[in-house]
């Protein structure tokens, strides 16, 4: 099913999760274990299943196992993320051959994060909107494409981001799937202002659960995202207040009517699951 009709089915919130290929898995048990965390989630009947992309390091054969794994084994839709800053046009052409005959419908489509070594960056494409004009002229992948509800890291304002998100659905993304955040208001507030801007395609909140203090680190080393001090100041039980947090977000963001939800499971199945139970999503 492609996102299109995957957006467009009456049975909402569509629920979804993110995992992310396992680094130096040198005897394979980081990927069975993975696979385990994944086959747990089928309860929840999920649309799909998405799996990032290294923007500048990439082992296409794990990539490759996985995908067949989770699309044949498990039997969930796959949308494998794909960036572009460090990719050669030959390289975007071998891997969709790659994913059609593997019968992949969508595209998560991505400029990734530049290098802090440039020279890895090839010179085909700049930014994301680059790569969703070629997929688009290429093949039939249906594409979805990243929105930041507090605006992207690099960008001067939120309008400008904004504006250039409108360039990636001009291209043709059939969705945008957003970087986590915590404020259901400040989601809703990025809605409106894309909506004026004349996008009408859905935009998936995407939801990480807080579990521990090293991600807080992570998120704010990495992107402009504001944590609440609840979860800031509360090491002892951050399990708990995580999923409790995750879970009155979801379920305001469902209330509010949402089509979907995007959940970064930073590869664990544990936290979803109690969300999902608590919101009695089955
Ligand atoms: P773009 O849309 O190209 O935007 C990048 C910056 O350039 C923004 O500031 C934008 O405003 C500006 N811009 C865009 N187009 C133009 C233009 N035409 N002219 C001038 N300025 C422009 N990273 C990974 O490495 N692997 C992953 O698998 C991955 N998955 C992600 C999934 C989601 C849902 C999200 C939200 C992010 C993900 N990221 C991933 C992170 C992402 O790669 C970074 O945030 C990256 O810095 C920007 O990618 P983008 O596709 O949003 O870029």
């Amino acid at each position: 099913m492609n996102l299109r009709e995957i957006y467009n089915t009456p049975n909402t919130p569509i629920i979804s999760f993110e995992f992310f290929p396992p680094k130096n898995d040198i005897d394979g048990s980081k990927t069975e274990n993975l696979l385990k965390e994944i086959s747990f989630l089928k309860k929840y009947s999920p649309a799909f299943v998405s799996l990032t992309h290294g923007a500048s390091g990439y082992n296409s054969d794990l990539a490759l196992s996985l995908i067949k794994n989770i699309k044949e084994v498990i039997g969930f839709n796959v949308m494998p993320h794909f960036t572009c800053i460090c990719a050669k046009k030959t390289d975007v052409d071998s891997r969709l051959k790659m994913l059609e005959t593997l019968g992949i419908e969508n595209i998560l489509a991505l400029r990734g994060d530049i290098p802090t070594d440039r020279t890895l960056c090839a010179n085909d494409f700049k930014f994301a909107n680059e790569l969703v004009s070629y997929i688009k002229s290429q093949s039939n992948f249906s594409i979805a494409v990243a929105g930041y509800p507090q605006g992207h890291c690099e960008c001067v304002d939120l309008k400008t981001d904004i504006d250039n998100l409108k360039r990636k659905v001009d291209a043709g993304a059939d969705a945008i799937i957003t970087q986590l955040f915590f404020d259901n208001d400040r989601y809703w507030r990025y809605v409106e202002r894309v909506r004026n801007v004349g996008i009408n395609i859905p935009i998936i909140p995407g939801i990480m659960p807080v579990v521990n203090s090293r991600q807080i680190e992570k998120i704010l080393s990495v992107m402009k995202v504001d944590i609440p001090s609840i979860l800031r100041n509360n090491e002892d039980n951050i399990f708990e207040l995580g999923v409790e947090f995750a879970t009155k977000q979801c379920q305001e963001l469902i209330n509010s009517g949402v089509s979907g939800i995007h959940f970064y499971t930073l590869n664990k199945s544990d936290a979803v699951s109690k969300i999902l139970d608590n919101i009695g999503k089955r």
